[in-house]
């Protein structure tokens, strides 16, 4: 496989040939559109310029503790016109289709955000969660781990304010009741949280619940391959090769784009620098890069030349 093209460093003709051969974009957004704490430059000018070419464009985020609202607001402050909130994916909306399809009906334990358990509200799921502020005792655990009725789910994801005894609540419920799923939104290993600041990601938390019951998880969140068959219903993708998947991470994005079958760009604005992309196995490399989802601006602007 040939190494990763900078989109910036192609002949004229190869850039035309590249914007010619998608019609689809789906775009991660922290570390792409945006960062989680803090903005990248001509991101939104770029989302424009690609509508202005005639491409769909759609995200998805691993991100569900940030309001549907949030979102838009985000879209509104970096300029990028058009955005629907149905243009947007990420973990909590892919999870309430899932429970409206395998568990109609059914109570979960939510140890997700405050703004997930409020999506989980708005679509009538009954949720349990603990958002406990005092102090705890040995004696206060107990009475918090005691069950009063069980749950068909316990529903993981990025979650901040994530404590002890909301983790020891959900193994307690995994242990009681055998049937109870594990379902997982966003569980990554790095969260590119501001500019140069990486913290770690949820996923050693999920690795907790599974040491303690055996019980492996549900992936909703990138990369699982169950998001990228909701893709297929959610938006109409006709061929799978004419959509490219642009994201900042090799395992959530590249990988997962690939194992869609899409085409692959990382850029550059969030986790890695081009060493660890060139320092990844080949086949984890993606197929094109670029410093910034900006570069598309230049390189639609090139083509009006
Ligand atoms: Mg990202």
């Amino acid at each position: 496989m040939a190494p990763p093209r900078h989109i910036l460093k192609l002949s004229r003709e190869e850039q035309r040939q590249f914007i010619n051969s998608f019609d689809m974009v789906i775009s991660d957004c922290d570390g792409v559109v945006w960062l989680l704490v803090g903005w990248i430059p001509g991101t939104g000018a770029a989302v424009n310029a690609l509508k202005a070419a005639g491409k769909q464009i759609k995200f998805v985020s691993n991100n569900s503790f940030r309001s549907e609202a949030d979102y838009m607001e985000n879209f509104r402050h970096i300029g990028a016109q058009n955005v629907q909130e149905d243009d947007v994916v990420h973990p909590v909306k892919t999870i309430v289709r899932y429970l409206q399809k395998h568990n109609p009906g059914e109570r979960v334990y939510s140890l997700m955000s405050l703004e997930a358990n409020e999506t989980l509200r708005k679509h009538n799921i009954e949720y349990e969660s603990l958002n406990i502020k005092e102090h705890l005792t040995a004696a206060t655990l107990v009475n918090y781990l005691a069950i009063e009725k069980p749950v068909g789910a316990v529903l993981f994801d990025i979650h901040l304010d994530m404590s002890y005894v909301e983790l020891a609540k959900a193994i307690r419920h995994l242990q009681e009741n055998p049937d109870c799923k594990l379902i997982a939104g966003g569980s990554d290993v790095i969260m590119p949280l501001a500019e140069n600041l990486n913290v770690a990601g949820f996923f050693d938390f999920l690795e907790h619940v599974k040491r303690y019951t055996g019980r492996e998880a549900t992936f909703l969140g990138k990369p699982s391959p169950i998001l990228g068959e909701m893709f297929g219903e959610m938006f109409e993708i006709g061929e799978p090769k004419r959509c490219i998947f642009i994201g900042d991470t090799l395992v959530q994005d590249v990988q997962f784009g690939k194992s869609c079958g899409f085409q692959s760009l990382l850029v550059l604005s969030g986790c890695l620098t081009k060493e660890d992309m060139l320092n990844a196995p080949v086949d984890a490399q993606p197929d094109y890069y670029a410093d910034s989802l900006a570069d598309f601006t230049q390189l639609l602007e090139n083509l009006k030349e």
